[in-house]
Parts: structure tokens; C-alpha cells; sequence
């Protein structure tokens, strides 16, 4: 059997973290077994769909790589075949047309309740011979004997008494179809095999198979994945960084990163924790698929992101700085900026996690001359270490070339001087960077060159 998967998101409101797992689970599972992974969007509630919605879904799945095989099905387009299936079932007695008002409706729902039993309306008895004035709904004729089982990936054989399920509404009394019908019919329109979804729609499940029966469909298989929860245990909100996935791409996590982080969000593949997408779908059965909630943990995405920077070529990176820089009016890239970068990169990436907190700091690689000093770092500059970096730029044009002749040379100086590497350290690091947090002196002395060192040192030390 070839694998059909299906991501089905209404587009009532971002692309969240959730949503982009389980469209990321589908797809793995789908490739994995050389399937098919498909789009719907389920837009048939007018008045919460928004273009604005759809759009967020299609860029944040294209971003992830995780647009469908084939162009996106829209179910409101697919009204007319839910009409037609439902009314089939009203012809075949598997559903009945109810006239309850909502009143008969609510009073018979409490009641029923009460004595523990599932709503069943009159109309269910085709000699019941009651008043007619409301437009009908179609109820799903459930049965009261047996039982319904599901077979679930994840969640094992689920099995619910029949006489526990209300007789579901197909078709509304304005004969449009509900979430319920409209979600079975177009699986089967589409050849679903397998559906990866949140667990949120365990219930959904048990009611669908019996829509499936009453149309003598094979459901597909299911796999309900626990939803995920933030890292304090309480189900994902907001607060927790339940913000739509164009996010993430805004604050310069890679999409790597991202897939490699919701794909361990609730799956596992040994000990595993730095893979690419593609080691993903060879590992993806269905299998290892964890039974309770995984926390969403910004950390550890943040780990992982670290990971994909580092594993970025020096060209790549290269090119995503200075895409990121902010050019400031009237200054020009030093011609000098990619070796200086070469030279101080490995350091660099020691040190930081996201592109954009890398590219925002290296202000003193890009231009020339004096960087912009940051005014807390100001008091480092004081008139006795403006003296010490004085004395120091008269010996640069005598240093050694080779980075560890000159570390001893500069060394050996201080000790000379009488000074330590702090008292030169702190207010060169200032004076060369504008930060005192920069990489370690040496290297940023071989990166920016003697040159450079000896006019930054004289620009502001005057
Ligand atoms: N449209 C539903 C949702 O966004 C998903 C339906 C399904 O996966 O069956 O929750």
C-alpha cells in the first residue's frame, strides 16, 4: 500500500509550533515509506478563516520544506461532494434527518445525560411522527451495541462502547456539512492512509470510523501525537513562545534547526540530537513516537541552532553578515572584512548561537577605523590606560608577524613595563571593538592586523 499523509490546517490563525510538528510528522512518515504528503485547507468556517492565516501557513511551510506533493486541496471547494455523501447516507438509512428544535434538542441532551446515555433523537425511529417546522439536521445513526475500535500508532488499540457515542450531526440545519463529515470525505477523496495529528482529536477519531463504517470506507490508520507543552509543564501558550513559526524565521533560527528541534519534539531516535531532515526520514516508521507531552524548550532550540550555524560554510556565513549588517550611511565595507573575518570566525561561533547576534556584534570587522564604543565601556577608557595603549602602539610596528611570536613579544613587553595583560587587555579590547565582551585579544589583534590596531589605538587615544 503506498503511504498517503495529509496535513489539514484551518487557517483561522498562525503557523504555531503544533501545527508545524504535525505537518513535519506527516511528511517524515510519508517519505519514509516513499509516499505522498498532501495539504488541505480546512477553510469551511467563513468567519475565522482569513487570508492573512493562509498566508502564514503556506510561508511557514515553505520555509520548513514542508509544502505539499501536489498543489493545496481547499475543502470549501468540496461542498458540493459532502452534500452528495451525506445525502447518500440519509438514503441509505445509515443517517436520519432530525427536526428537533434546539429547546427538544438541549432537554433530551440533559436528560440523556443524566441517566448516562448518548443523545438519540426520536427521529432515529422512522415511524416517530413529530412536527416537521424546523429545517432538519443529519444525524450519524450510531449503533447501541458493540464497540468501536481504533488502531493507533501511538496511543495502541483505543476502544470506546458504542452505546457511548451521540448520534453526530452530518450536515447542519442549513445543509452545510460539518468539520466531521467534510474531514472523512475528503481523506478518502484524497486516498489518506495514515493521519499524524494532535491528540486533541483522539474523540474526532472514534466518531469518524463510524462515518467510515456507515459508508463501508477503510479509515485510515491514526497516530495521535501528545500535544506539546511548555517548559514548565502547562500546555503550550503564548507565554511559553507559542508564536506563529514566521517568528523563529524573524529572530534567524535556521530551518534546519527547526526541523531537527519539532522533529524531537515527542520522537526520538536513540540518543540522537543533531540530524538533518533527510537522516529524519530514514529513521521516521511511525515507531518511537513518545506517549506523553513533549515541553517546548527555546534553550535547547537555541542549542540546536548553534549546531546549524556552525555546520554553515565561511562563505555562507560571509554573505548572511553582511546581509544582516545594518550598513550604516557613509561607511564602506573594509575591503579587509572577509579575512578578518576568516582569522576571527572559529572564535566567533564559540561564542554565539543565532546569525543575527553574531552579525550585530562585529560592527569592528566590517568598517574601518574606530568602532563605535559602547558607553558603558567608556570608563575603561581612562587617561592612565589611554597612556598604556599610547606606549603600546610604539611597539606595534616591531612585533613579529607569526601569532605566537608576537603573543610572547607583547608578553614579554608587558613585563617590561611593568604592566599585566589586564591593564592593556581591557582598554585595547574597547578601543579596537567598542565592547569589552569580544574574542580574546590576540585574536582580534591578528585579525584587524597591526595597521589597523595602531590607527584605532591613535583615533582615539589622542
Ligand atoms: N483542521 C483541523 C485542525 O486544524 C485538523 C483536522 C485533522 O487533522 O483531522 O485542528
Amino acid at each position: 500500500m503506498k503511504v498517503v499523509t495529509r496535513f489539514a490546517p484551518s487557517p483561522t490563525g498562525l503557523l504555531h509550533i503544533g501545527g508545524a510538528r504535525t505537518a513535519l510528522f506527516n511528511y517524515l512518515y510519508a517519505k519514509h515509506h516513499k509516499g505522498r504528503y498532501l495539504l488541505r485547507i480546512e477553510d469551511t468556517d467563513k468567519e475565522r478563516s482569513t487570508e492573512t492565516s493562509l498566508k502564514a501557513i503556506f510561508d511557514g511551510l515553505k520555509w520548513l520544506g514542508l509544502s505539499g506533493d501536489e498543489p493545496a486541496i481547499y475543502q470549501s471547494k468540496q461542498i458540493n461532494r459532502h452534500k452528495e455523501i451525506a445525502n447518500e447516507l440519509a438514503i441509505s438509512d445509515k443517517a436520519y434527518f432530525c427536526y428537533l428544535s434546539q429547546l427538544e434538542m438541549e432537554k433530551i441532551r440533559k436528560r440523556n445525560k443524566e441517566q448516562g446515555k448518548p443523545f438519540r433523537s426520536p427521529w432515529r425511529d422512522p415511524s416517530f411522527n413529530g412536527d416537521r417546522q424546523e429545517k432538519p439536521v443529519l444525524r450519524l445513526r450510531m449503533p447501541d451495541e458493540g464497540h468501536t475500535i481504533i488502531q493507533d500508532l501511538v496511543q495502541g488499540n483505543v476502544r470506546v462502547l458504542n452505546k457511548q457515542l451521540d448520534d453526530l450531526v452530518l450536515m447542519r440545519s442549513d445543509e452545510s456539512p460539518t468539520y466531521m463529515l467534510a474531514v472523512v470525505v475528503d481523506d478518502h477523496d484524497m486516498g489518506i492512509t495514515h493521519i499524524l495529528r494532535g491528540d486533541d482529536h483522539l474523540n474526532n477519531a472514534i466518531r469518524q470510523t463510524k462515518i467510515y463504517e456507515a459508508l463501508n470506507w477503510q479509515p485510515p490508520v491514526f497516530a495521535h501525537i501528545p500535544l506539546i507543552h511548555g517548559s514548565d509543564g502547562t500546555k503550550l501558550s503564548k507565554r511559553h513562545g507559542a508564536i506563529g513559526i514566521d517568528a523563529y524565521k524573524d529572530m534567524g533560527f535556521y530551518p534546519e534547526a527547526m526541523i531537527n528541534y519539532l522533529s524531537r519534539l515527542g520522537w526520538s531516535h536513540g540518543n540522537d540530537e543533531y540530524f538533518s531532515k533527510d537522516q529524519a526520514i530514514s529513521w521516521f516508521n511511525g515507531n518511537s513516537i513518545g506517549r506523553s507531552p513533549a515541553n517546548f524548550d527555546m534553550k535547547k532550540l537555541i542549542t540546536i541552532n548553534a549546531y546549524w550555524l556552525r555546520k554553515e560554510s565561511f562563505e555562507s556565513l560571509h554573505t548572511q553578515i553582511l546581509a544582516h549588517q545594518n550598513l550604516h550611511e557613509n561607511r564602506q565595507v573594509s575591503t579587509k572584512f572577509k579575512e578578518r573575518l576568516k582569522i576571527l570566525l572559529p572564535q566567533l561561533l564559540k561564542r554565539t548561537s543565532m546569525i543575527g547576534e553574531l552579525a550585530s556584534q562585529l560592527d569592528y570587522l566590517v568598517y574601518d577605523g574606530r568602532p563605535k564604543i559602547e558607553s558603558e565601556n567608556c570608563k575603561f577608557l581612562t587617561k592612565q590606560s589611554c597612556e598604556v595603549l599610547k606606549l603600546f602602539s610604539e611597539v606595534i610596528d616591531l612585533l613579529p608577524s607569526d601569532s605566537t611570536s608576537f603573543q610572547a613579544f607583547i608578553n614579554e613587553w608587558l613585563v617590561e613595563q611593568q604592566l599585566t595583560m589586564k591593564d592593556l587587555g581591557v582598554p585595547l579590547r574597547v578601543v579596537l571593538t567598542g565592547s569589552k565582551n569580544a574574542p580574546a585579544i590576540f585574536d582580534i589583534i591578528q585579525s584587524l592586523g597591526f595597521d589597523e590596531v595602531k590607527t584605532r589605538i591613535n583615533e582615539i587615544c589622542i
